[in-house]
């Protein structure tokens, strides 16, 4: 035990025990968190900060700001081919396949000219269908949706 009034001694400055940091470096840090992960197909990046959301999230939970994809109408992994467009061209000269031509699936339009009447309409009838109920992808793997 030292007496009081003596002089401590003073380690030298350098063997001080540093201050640990507030904040633990950038682990709160979304980015490069983020960048680990994969997207899942029910996610989507933030408009706002390219953090990884849920689709159906309206608003990001790490900026707070409104997910521009989100709700049932509107996604953003939908085709930018105009539905309505395609529904007519389906409807009225999709035994053709021109529906397929207009979303740049020009393969298998091809293929339903040469071989869509050995279906007797069916082809042309499901693609109506799945036109009309927004299943139909175009090129890219996008469904052709109603956005109204
Ligand atoms: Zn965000």
């Amino acid at each position: 035990m030292k007496k009081c009034g003596n002089v401590m001694e003073e380690p030298p400055s350098g063997t001080m025990p540093q201050v640990p940091k507030a904040e633990g470096g950038r682990n709160f840090k979304g980015e490069n968190m983020s960048d680990d992960r994969t997207k899942l197909p029910d996610e989507i990046f933030c408009s706002s900060c390219g953090a990884i959301i849920k689709r159906a999230a309206e608003l990001c939970p790490k900026c707070g700001v409104r997910n521009r994809a989100g709700g049932p109408a509107f996604s953003a992994d939908a085709s930018d081919k105009d539905w309505l467009t395609a529904l007519l061209l389906c409807i009225f000269v999709g035994c053709l396949g021109v529906h397929r031509f207009y979303l740049g699936r020009t393969a298998s339009g091809v293929c339903m000219i040469l071989f869509g009447w050995l279906t007797l309409g069916i082809w042309w009838l499901i693609d109506v269908i799945m036109v009309a109920c927004g299943n139909f992808k175009d090129a890219e793997g996008k469904p052709v949706m109603r956005r109204f």
